[in-house]
């Protein structure tokens, strides 16, 4: 059995964490910032070094490949992938060990003629941590942007995706260009850090990814009266804090008995106006989000928790607004990458779970074009989105060879 080269791997993953590295470890390296435009750089150098065609699309994915005519529904690949932008003060591996993982692979196959009937892949996507719009590149190939919505696409310090875009010298407005042709991917597998503690905490190596969690987020604002905090009798107050309190306890009591076991929930955001102590609230601002790798559990759960909005605010004499800020629809990973992610452990004597994921990625974009499926590593105390995200040495390996032959085998059927 051919094996990826974890020396190669480990010395361009550290070379990678120089681009936006900071003195502690861990890297800032967001969507289109100097130090991603320089990763992106290196990145062509290095497909290109290891003997693989590069190219860009207009949405900045990066892709590599052997003789692979870029896609084209008559030779239609096998692709792999993952991203090289990152979080601030993110760390090293997420996305990176997909797209260098996905480059070793290639390499190696090149290296020792292995056969394969399907060409194969390599993608780069471009802002999936949504600096400017989250799984940007890869909706753009899978055909699921709203073009209309690309102008008005910013980053929280207020710079426009198009300004961005434009400085490494693309439109980003047409962006949608990138879209795929149907049937030009055969399958899509992606290699990740797992982000949690579950297969650490079991003792497993593999993780094979069965779905993607879907996200609806809203903005929930509750209004009622501001009035004197001191000369305003108690059962005159319509207060919206508290009001947004009351409701935010019964969402999350709501979404943990209701849901599907696996269903989270959080509100990350919140604001009460006009926010000073001798004024009762007239206006709390929320923003909230579920988790669930349902879709018809997500929908129903969305649905319960706005009408819970609605009772808190009859029954307490206010107002409120459920503003739907984004939705992302569960991803099934295909059946047949599945089989053959665990098949490929098997042979390498490695054991193995099934689970879903909690974040999202862009294989669930590329869930709507072609049979996609992830494969998850460890990360060492479940950590991720921070500076001392790791994993073993011996877990990348793992991960890299268990890519290796699932991308083999994928390219046999
Ligand atoms: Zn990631």
């Amino acid at each position: 059995m051919i094996r990826a080269s974890l020396p190669r791997l480990e010395s361009r993953l550290q070379a990678l964490a120089r681009f936006g590295g900071l003195p502690g470890g861990g890297v800032t390296r967001p969507a289109w910032s100097p130090p991603h435009e320089e990763a992106r750089a290196w990145l062509l150098g290095e497909i290109r070094a290891a003997g693989l065609e590069a190219w860009v699309d207009a949405a900045g994915n990066i892709f590599g490949g052997a003789g692979t005519g870029r896609f084209d529904p008559g030779r239609a690949v096998v692709l792999t992938g993952s991203h090289i932008d990152s979080v601030p003060e993110g760390g090293i591996l997420d996305g990176a060990l997909g797209v260098l993982a996905g480059l070793e692979c290639l390499e190696t196959i090149q290296e020792t003629s292995a056969p394969h009937r399907r060409p194969l892949a390599l993608a780069a996507w471009s802002d999936e941590e949504g600096r400017y719009g989250s799984l940007f590149g890869s909706r753009a190939f899978c055909g699921l942007l709203d073009a209309a919505r690309i102008p008005e696409m910013t980053a929280v310090d207020g710079e426009r995706l198009v300004d961005a875009m434009a400085r490494a010298g693309f439109d980003a407005r047409r962006a949608g260009e990138a879209r795929v042709p149907a049937g030009a991917v055969a399958a899509y597998v992606e290699l990740h850090i797992e982000q949690g503690p579950r297969l650490e905490e079991a003792g497993i190596q593999i993780g094979v990814v069965e779905g993607i969690v879907g996200v609806r987020r809203a903005r929930v604002v509750f209004t009622g009266q501001a009035d004197h905090a001191g000369t305003t009798p108690m059962e005159r107050r319509r207060d919206a804090f508290l009001a947004a309190a009351e409701w935010a306890l019964k969402a999350r009591e709501l979404v943990v008995r209701r849901g599907s076991g696996r269903s989270v929930t959080n509100v990350g955001v919140v604001s009460v106006h006009p926010g000073v102590t001798n004024i009762v609230p007239g206006r709390a601002e929320l923003v909230h989000e579920i988790r669930e790798p349902d879709a018809a559990v997500l929908v129903r759960l969305a649905r319960r928790v706005e009408g819970l909005a609605r009772r808190v605010a009859t029954r307490r004499g206010l107002e409120v607004e459920v503003r739907p800020m984004s939705a992302t629809t569960p991803a099934r990973c295909a059946p047949r990458v599945q089989a053959v992610i665990e098949d490929a452990a098997a042979r390498l004597g490695l054991t193995r779970q099934r689970l879903y994921s909690a974040a999202g990625h862009d294989a669930q974009n590329l869930a709507a074009v072609t049979d996609a499926g992830m494969i998850f590593i460890p990360s060492a105390g479940g950590r991720s989105h921070r500076v001392d995200e790791t994993s073993d040495r011996e877990a990348i390996e793992r991960g890299a060879n268990v890519l290796l032959h699932s991308l083999l085998a994928l390219a046999e059927q």
